[in-house]
């Protein structure tokens, strides 16, 4: 974007651990293991009581949302089983060993809804992002091929002046070699330098895979540390 400058992004580039940290990453929290669905909301009126501290997965269509939160409870049909054709437009929630809750987000960039049941989703959707109080952080879900997209940036945007963490995830790394792979999330880290608001914190990219693990258990150590103690 024009006029913007440096903004103290918190742009996690390291590599994710390796053999060196082996023994350290089987310490490592495990949040979402274990985690098992319990509802799908479609309108404000069924979400969960607000109490336990929720964490919301949001990300386009095939951004890899499903394989990335499968992977992050160690469960390959998690995801998927909750997400049945014709409703796909709900907030599938799910609960973790510790009672947190995780909010998986409809993908964005669904063709085939209705324009109306889009808007009215979309503002459903909105206001969840923007008003929910026990909401504490977001996972953002981004195809580490594509970037980040305009509704990835109108969701920043929307949710970072909160002041509540974000983690983006670039997603599908297995498919870049190791050069591409940094070359991506550098450029995921100036779109967000583009996006963010000045003075923007606790926003941090990492790559990530699900079909190989990468990443996995850097996030999940990024997850844990917004949960109290004994939400984990
Ligand atoms: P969602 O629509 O965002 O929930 O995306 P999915 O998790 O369903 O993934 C969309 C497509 O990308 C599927 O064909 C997945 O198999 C594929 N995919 C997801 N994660 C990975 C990954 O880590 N590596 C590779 N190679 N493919 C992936």
């Amino acid at each position: 974007m024009p006029g913007v400058k440096k903004r103290a992004i918190v742009a996690d580039s390291r590599p994710p651990a390796k053999a060196g940290a082996i023994r350290q990453a089987a310490k490592a929290p495990r949040p979402l293991r274990g985690a098992r669905f319990v509802a799908g909301v479609a309108q404000a009126s069924q979400l969960p009581a607000e109490g336990a501290p929720e964490i919301a997965f949001a990300g386009r269509s095939n951004s890899g949302k499903s394989s990335a939160i499968n992977a992050l409870a160690d469960h390959s049909g998690l995801a998927y089983a909750s997400r049945t054709p014709g409703r796909t437009q709900q907030i599938n929630f799910f609960a973790l060993r510790g009672g947190a809750l995780v909010a998986d987000l409809p993908g964005y960039g669904y063709a085939a809804v209705a324009k109306t049941l889009k808007r009215d989703w979309q503002e459903f959707l909105w206001r969840y992002l923007t008003t929910r109080d026990n909401l504490v952080a977001l996972v953002l879900l981004v195809d580490a091929r594509r970037g980040l997209t305009d509704y990835d940036a109108a969701v920043l945007a929307a949710f970072v002046p909160s002041g509540r963490p974000v983690l983006i995830l670039a997603t599908k790394a297995d498919k870049l070699g190791s050069a591409a792979q940094r070359e991506a999330l550098a450029t995921i880290v100036e779109q967000l330098q583009g996006v963010l608001p000045i003075g923007a914190a606790n926003v941090s990219a990492q790559l990530f895979s699900a079909a190989t693990r990468l990443g996995v258990a850097q996030a999940e150590t990024a997850i844990a540390a917004w949960l109290p103690g004994e939400a984990r």
